[in-house]
């Protein structure tokens, strides 16, 4: 299964905690494309919350999706972040799962395409980098179109070395 992911992070080292992401995929899965790191503005979060760093990766993977949810939860716990206090938080490291080659699911723990990820220019950027041609399962049109048609004043811009 080729899985499309988003990776972030606001708080502490935050490259580590990127590094340390795209390890752990390495050991479930074949990386095939990792994007530049984005410095981003938090959207939806409390005033003051740090900014982050965002990245894509494309993941092929013979995990099932459900699978792939359950070890990417124990890692972002390893990473330290309260499982019970998630939402709308500084976290160490994020990892969604925004889609899994042309698959919808609505589970109650799993929603692919990720439901925000064509409302966010976070996401899509970095996203469009590697995978401008993809096409979103359920608006299909290209990655690229979506975030063309996506207006958003988020500050999103390439992160230096
Ligand atoms: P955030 O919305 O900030 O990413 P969490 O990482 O804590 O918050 O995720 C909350 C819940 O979202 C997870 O426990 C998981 O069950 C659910 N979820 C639903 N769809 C997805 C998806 N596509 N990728 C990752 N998590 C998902
Ligand atoms: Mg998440």
């Amino acid at each position: 299964m080729i899985y499309y992911l988003s990776l972030g992070s606001n708080t502490g080292d935050r490259r580590f905690y990127m590094r340390e992401a795209l390890d752990f995929l390495g050991c479930i899965g074949q990386i095939k494309r990792v994007s530049s790191l984005y410095s981003t503005s938090p959207v939806g979060m409390p005033a003051g919350t740090g900014m982050f760093l965002n990245q894509a990766v494309i993941l092929d993977s013979p995990e099932e999706p459900g699978d792939l949810l359950i070890k990417v939860k124990e890692f972002e716990r390893r990473m330290g972040r309260d499982p019970e206090n998630s939402h709308y938080t500084d976290r160490t490291i994020d990892i969604d799962i925004l889609m899994a080659g042309n698959l919808i699911i609505n589970s109650k723990r799993l929603t692919i395409p990720h439901p925000e990820m064509t409302r966010r220019a976070f996401v899509l950027v970095p996203l469009v980098e590697i995978a401008p041609d993809l096409s979103h399962p359920i608006f299909g049109k290209s990655l690229s179109l979506l975030l063309f048609e996506l207006s958003s004043s988020e500050r999103i811009k390439k992160a230096g070395l």
